[in-house]
């Protein structure tokens, strides 16, 4: 079902050469990694492995040179990515369009904070919604997304049930919520209001943290992991 499952507990595929010792989703992630300078976000450089239970899901809101929603699931050692400028809408009438983007590495459904000034992507960024997803079908979720349409259901804080992600031309998918129990008309929150589901924040308030913490010169304050 998910090829996840048939790998060891590093997340690494045994047929991997040496090439992508040192971190996790291997060269899934050149292009991420190309994009950012290491030293000047707090981003993180992508080095948690895959465990064994279902897979991750991630939908954070990204305050950068235009508002959107950045969705993110699980798959093959990596977060595979979309950003939704409307935001993923729990009317099965809406079909929001979804842009896929860089692969990201798994610890990036830990970030919520701010992109610095200059860098790739800068802007605030907060965890709206996270949990687990399944896939749902025949074959596996790689070669579904490979095909171009992956039907699955997310178990999170705020969306639930069935959803597809369906390719209809180069670089640009739709995500639609499924007409079932958890469909409704409620769309998508406003983006300016909506909370963080970890923090409970909004964007505003993480800007505001960031800047504070920055402020009285403790530069931990866009660390990915509060643990
Ligand atoms: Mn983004």
């Amino acid at each position: 079902m998910n090829d996840r499952r048939r790998r060891g507990r590093s997340g690494r595929r045994p047929t991997r050469g040496p090439s992508d010792a040192g971190a996790s989703g291997g060269e899934h992630l050149t292009e991420y990694r190309r994009r950012r300078d290491f030293s000047r976000t707090a981003e993180p450089k992508g080095r948690e492995p895959a465990d064994d239970s279902a897979p991750r899901f991630v939908v954070q809101i990204h305050d950068a040179s235009s508002l959107h929603f950045d969705f993110r699931l699980e798959s093959d050692g990596v977060l595979k990515s979309w950003a939704v400028p409307r935001g993923p809408s729990t009317d099965p009438g809406d079909k929001r369009l979804a842009v896929p983007t860089e692969d990201h590495p798994l610890d990036y459904r830990n970030f919520e904070g701010v992109i610095a000034e200059g860098e790739y992507g800068a802007g605030t960024v907060i965890i709206w919604d996270e949990g687990r997803w399944a896939f749902e079908g025949r074959g596996s979720a790689a070669d579904a997304l490979a095909g171009g349409h992956l039907s699955f259901r997310l178990d999170g804080h705020k969306l639930h049930g069935g959803w597809a992600l369906t390719r209809f031309r180069q670089n640009a998918w739709l995500l639609v919520k499924r007409d079932d129990r958890h469909a409704n008309d409620h769309g998508t929150p406003d983006p300016a209001r909506a909370r963080s589901a970890r923090t409970d924040r909004t964007l505003r308030q993480t800007a505001a943290d960031a800047a504070h913490a920055s402020a009285v010169g403790d530069d931990d304050e866009a660390d990915a992991d509060p643990s």
